[in-house]
């Protein structure tokens, strides 16, 4: 017995798909930084003007990080942007050295990840201008911000962290 109808006896609906994917925007890797993008957006207006900030909620004084648009603490939502500092120490850290993330190529790997921390907060970031042999947990690393290229026309910043330079080199 053919049946061209579903289980429930009526017709079946046609869904459709995207004739085309927009390639580019999915293997974009960072996330749209304007404020008709992300509600964010003054964390990437202040890193654009060279300061790692995050929110600070007015009500319970916690600090959040990445920042938020509700304190995950007390659910209040008057919530005010401030200063982190840019030097920490690596907590933790790992390397990449395959399975890379979405829009990175092999030319990429292998990089370092690493958990800083900074005081008030602990982020991951990519850390560069260092090898995995290189670092050693409690290292001291510096806030690096680097722009992103393309794929959209929006001029767009990211952090990342690199050891700091220590004078006179520790050569062994
Ligand atoms: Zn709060």
């Amino acid at each position: 017995m053919t049946d061209q109808t579903d289980s429930n006896g009526g017709e079946r609906e046609t869904v459709s798909v995207p004739k085309e994917i927009e390639f580019p925007r999915l293997l974009d890797f960072y996330e749209l930084q304007t404020d008709d993008h992300t509600k964010i957006h003054e964390f990437y207006d202040n890193l654009r003007d060279g300061r790692l900030t995050t929110t600070q909620c007015t009500d319970c004084d916690a600090t959040h990080y990445p920042p938020r648009i509700v304190c995950p603490e007390c659910t209040g939502d008057d919530l005010e942007y401030v200063d982190l500092p840019h030097e920490g120490e690596l907590f933790a850290f790992s390397e990449v050295r395959g399975g890379l993330p979405m829009g990175l190529a092999e030319h990429d790997v292998p990089f370092v990840v690493g958990v800083v921390d900074l005081g008030p907060v602990k982020l991951s970031a990519r850390i560069d201008d260092a090898s995995y042999g290189d670092l050693e947990i409690g290292d001291p690393v510096t806030l690096k911000i680097v722009e992103i290229d393309g794929p959209t026309d929006e001029e767009r910043v990211f952090y990342r962290f690199e050891p700091v330079n220590r004078n006179g080199g520790d050569s062994e």
